[in-house]
């Protein structure tokens, strides 16, 4: 009933105003046209802009002309501390998991060294800092790949288990000017090179103004 009442007025205005109402239909076309490519297409870019994220993402260990990353990459590598090899981040870039998920303690001192040492005009750049189990798991087995074996991957790998990147404890910094500055004044801020075949790895292994333990050979050490 209603429903005829409104088809009937409807059909009325459509006699008096026929114009107006195409001009409506055809506008209100148009609208619902934009609305659905705007739904269908949306989630799309976001989709595009992931790929190269993930594709940046992945180890620089992978040779060139290997294909370079597989597009099914899974997006959780974006989070599993991998960093960007396109860019510089720095000890204060907390949006990356690999700086935000350092111990809050060493992080702490890494950003207060930085600042110092960009006092003398060296800038510190992270390399790598927390890793997920998953990523070391990783870089042990393209350590494997490289060296050949366990034993010798070892040398300069820990394992999931035993990294101290895993656990937030460990940052590596770069580049080499930034490592001679933090091997000289480290323990100013607690931290300290752990292994004489890294002097880009840094922990927190004395008490600002203390004295570092003497480096162990190598991470199998
Ligand atoms: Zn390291």
């Amino acid at each position: 009933m209603h429903d005829n009442h409104v088809a009937n007025r409807s059909a009325a205005a459509a006699r008096r105003f026929p114009g107006w109402m195409m001009a409506g239909i055809g506008a209100s076309l148009v609208l619902m046209l934009s609305a659905i490519w705007v739904v269908t297409t949306r989630s799309e870019p976001a989709a595009r802009a992931t790929a190269p994220a993930a594709r940046a993402t992945a180890p620089a260990e992978h040779p060139p002309g290997s294909g370079g990353a597989p597009a099914e990459v899974p997006a959780a590598a974006a989070d599993d501390g991998a960093l960007p090899d396109d860019r510089e981040i720095t000890p204060f870039d907390t949006r990356h998991t690999a700086v935000a998920r350092l111990d809050k303690r060493l992080l702490k001192a890494v950003q207060e060294a930085a600042r110092d040492a960009r006092d003398d005009g060296i800038e510190f750049v992270v390399t790598s800092g927390w890793r997920s189990k998953e990523h070391q798991q990783r870089l042990l087995e393209e350590g494997i790949e490289k060296y050949g074996s366990l034993e010798k991957a070892r040398e300069f790998v820990n394992t999931p288990e035993k990294s101290t990147h895993v656990s937030g404890k460990a940052v590596d910094i770069g580049p080499t000017d930034a490592d001679d500055w933090l091997i000289r004044n480290g323990s100013a801020y607690g931290l300290c090179q752990v292994y004489a075949n890294e002097m880009w790895h840094f922990e927190l292994l004395t008490s600002p103004g203390g004295t570092c333990p003497g480096p162990l050979n190598n991470a199998a050490g």
